[in-house]
């Protein structure tokens, strides 16, 4: 390629290599979402096919960058986990960071009709993207940690002061000053004693929020020969499990590595 005189442009860019060996991580949140939930008449607190339609676009981006080891997602929000030794880019935060969120936008419309087949995208979402660097396996995990108990609180109290605006027909103002510096125990009693609703029968989406990962199975396949061998299959799997405890990484310790 012939080098022109305007080539010297390109040492304006800066270096945006991530350091290695560390965990790096894409959250990717939906902006303007309480706006865009409203115009596009989403369930109150919880519309399982919005969820559904932000796994959808999650599976797409997990199964299209191979590095990706886990994501977890809830709300308008999903955090994307690249293996700490990574070479994905070069581990340029930039690149990582807007390739991963465009695909999850384009994926997000693309699939909408499946989910809202009844409801006209009025304007194109958007998401935004951050990259966090997280040093060792326990941090990450606090990082899990922390997203998977955003999304249990978040629920409760919306779960709580939906009851209190949809069933209870008591204004969102009113409803907001009800609940302010109530406890865990008070949204259950609120919930339970005024409206029947048994938080622990909640669904598990809305209360745990949304794990994808890489499931490695052997399978019989036969080879040109007609002879059965056996390969490792990959599938991606979509759960609602608690991610706080131990038995959940336990049972996939490849997820670490
Ligand atoms: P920002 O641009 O700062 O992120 P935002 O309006 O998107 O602003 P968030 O804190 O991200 O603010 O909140 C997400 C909003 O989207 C909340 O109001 C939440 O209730 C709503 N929301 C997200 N997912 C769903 C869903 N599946 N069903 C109903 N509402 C949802
Ligand atoms: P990378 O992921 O590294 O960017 P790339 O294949 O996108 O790989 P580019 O250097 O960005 O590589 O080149 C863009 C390619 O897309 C070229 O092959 C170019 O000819 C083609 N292309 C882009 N726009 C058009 C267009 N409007 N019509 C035909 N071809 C196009
Ligand atoms: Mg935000
Ligand atoms: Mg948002
Ligand atoms: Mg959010
Ligand atoms: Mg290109």
């Amino acid at each position: 390629m012939a080098n022109s005189k305007y080539e010297y442009v390109r040492n304006f860019e800066s270096d945006d290599r991530l350091l290695p060996s560390t965990w790096l991580v894409v959250r990717i949140d939906g902006q303007g979402f309480t706006q865009f939930t409203a115009r596009h008449d989403f369930a109150k607190p919880n519309d399982v096919r919005a969820l559904q339609l932000m796994n959808r676009a999650a599976v797409t981006v997990v199964d299209s960058m191979r590095d990706l080891v886990i994501a977890y997602g809830q709300s308008d929000e999903y955090s994307f986990v690249f293996a700490k030794d990574t070479k994905a880019f070069e581990r340029r935060a930039s690149k990582l960071a807007t390739l991963l969120v465009s695909k999850f936008t384009a994926a997000y419309v693309f699939y909408w009709s499946e989910y809202f087949p009844q409801t006209r995208l009025q304007a194109p979402p958007a998401f935004d993207a951050r990259v966090v660097m997280y040093p060792s396996d326990r941090i990450l995990r606090d990082y899990m940690c922390w997203r998977q108990v955003d999304c249990h609180i978040n629920n409760m109290y919306n779960t709580c002061f939906w009851a209190l605006v949809n069933n209870g027909s008591v204004s969102r103002k009113d409803a907001e000053k009800r609940l302010k510096g109530t406890l865990a125990k008070d949204k259950h009693e609120i919930m339970f004693g005024e409206f029947g609703i048994n938080y622990n029968n909640e669904e598990e989406i809305f209360k745990k929020g949304s794990v994808v990962v890489r499931r490695r199975e052997l399978v019989d396949v036969a080879d040109p020969s007609g002879a059965i061998i056996q390969r490792i299959k990959v599938t991606l799997e979509t759960l609602h499990c608690d991610i706080v405890g131990d038995a959940f990484w336990d049972a996939r310790p490849e997820i670490l590595g």
